[in-house]
C-alpha cells in the first residue's frame, strides 16, 4: 500500500513514484521574511508523511499556501496531476485536499453534530444551518447526518453530539476537527499538529485514527513535533527549516541524521511558544483530564 518508498533516495526533492502533491518553487514571504522556499516536495500517494523542523520552519505556511488558505509569491504545485496554485480553500477542498488547522477552528457557540454539518457545506458557514434544521431536511441532508454521526461515532463523540463544541477539550476539539475534515471525503489530508496539547491516551487514539485512514487509501501529511510519533506511524519525513526543505527520507535514516538530529531534533522539548499561534503543545487549559503531559518520555 505504502507504494513503494523503498527505493527512493533520501535527499530532498527526490521524485516519488506516484506522487500525489508536487511542489515546485513555492515562495511565500511576510515583508522582508521569506517563511517558505521549497523548490521540489513531492508527496507518496497513500503514505504518512510527517513534516518535521523547528517552530517558524515555514510548515504552517506551506499547509496554508498549498491547500488555498493564503497565496503563494511563485511556485506552482499539482494535486493528482492538476495544477491548483491560485484556487481558493473551498475550491482546493472539492478537490480532494483538506486541511486541518494547528489551533482548531471549531465553532464554540455550535453543537458537535452542527459543526461536522456544516463543515461539509465549506465555506459557506452558518447561513446553511437553517436548512438543516426539521422539518425542512431532505434526504441528501438526513445522508450527511447519517455521515457525520457515522464519524461522531468514529471518533467516539457520539456522547457530545449535542453539546456545544465551546464545551470540549482541547483534544476532544482535535478529534472533532478530524470529524470535520473527513467530512469532505478527503483524497489528501494534511494535519497541522494534530496531537499538540491532547493528553497521552488521547494521543494514542488520534494516532490510531491516522494510521487506519492511511490503511484505508486516504494520503495524510502532518506537522509533529513530538519525534516519538513521527518515528511510530509515519513512512516518510521531510524536514524544514528557514522555509527550505533540507531533508527528507524513511523515518529511520531521518532519525540517524545528526545534522537534522542537532539542529532540528533536539530543540523539540524546549522551542519556546510562538506567540501567534496561542497555546502551545502543552498548555494547561488545553489538556483534558488524564496523566499530565510531563510523563511522556
Ligand atoms: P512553523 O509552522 O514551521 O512553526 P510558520 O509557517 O508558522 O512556521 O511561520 C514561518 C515564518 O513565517 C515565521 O517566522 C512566522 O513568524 C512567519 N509568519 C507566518 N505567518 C505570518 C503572517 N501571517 N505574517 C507575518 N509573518 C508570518
Ligand atoms: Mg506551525
Amino acid at each position: 500500500m505504502n507504494a513503494d518508498l523503498s527505493a527512493v533516495r533520501a535527499e530532498p526533492g527526490v521524485a516519488k513514484p506516484d506522487p500525489l502533491l508536487v511542489l515546485d518553487g513555492v515562495t511565500r514571504s511576510f515583508g522582508g521574511l521569506t517563511a517558505v522556499r521549497v523548490d521540489h516536495l513531492e508527496v507518496q500517494r497513500g503514505t504518512i508523511t510527517a513534516l518535521i523542523g523547528p517552530n517558524g520552519a515555514g510548515k504552517s505556511t506551506l499547509f496554508n499556501v498549498v491547500s488555498g488558505f493564503d497565496r503563494a509569491d511563485s511556485g506552482s504545485w499539482t494535486f493528482d496531476g492538476r495544477p491548483v496554485q491560485g484556487r481558493r480553500a473551498h475550491q482546493v477542498a472539492r478537490l480532494g485536499m483538506v486541511r486541518t488547522f494547528q489551533l482548531t477552528r471549531t465553532l464554540a457557540r455550535l453543537t458537535v453534530l452542527e459543526n461536522v454539518l456544516l463543515a461539509a457545506g465549506g465555506q459557506r458557514g452558518e447561513r446553511l444551518l437553517p436548512a438543516l434544521l426539521p422539518p425542512l431536511w431532505r434526504p441528501q441532508e438526513r445522508a450527511r447526518t447519517r455521515r457525520a454521526d457515522e464519524l461522531l461515532e468514529r471518533f467516539r463523540l457520539t456522547r457530545l453530539r449535542d453539546e456545544l463544541a465551546g464545551t470540549l477539550s482541547g483534544g476532544q476539539r482535535k478529534l472533532l476537527e478530524m470529524a470535520r475534515a473527513l467530512m469532505a471525503d478527503p483524497v489528501l489530508l494534511l494535519l497541522d499538529e494534530p496531537m499538540a496539547g491532547v493528553n497521552p491516551a488521547l494521543t494514542q487514539s488520534l494516532l490510531g485514527h491516522v494510521t487506519r485512514l492511511r490503511d484505508e487509501g486516504m494520503t495524510v501529511c502532518f506537522v509533529e513535533h513530538d519525534m516519538d510519533v513521527v518515528m511510530g506511524i509515519s513512512d516518510w519525513v521531510a524536514v524544514m527549516a528557514d522555509g527550505r526543505l533540507v531533508a527528507e527520507g524513511p523515518p529511520a535514516t531521518i532519525g540517524r541524521n545528526p545534522a537534522v538530529v542537532d539542529a532540528y531534533l533536539g530543540r523539540r522539548h524546549d522551542e519556546p511558544p510562538d506567540p501567534r499561534e496561542g497555546p502551545s503543545p502543552g498548555s494547561p487549559d488545553d489538556v483534558p483530564p488524564g496523566p499530565p503531559e510531563g510523563d511522556r518520555p
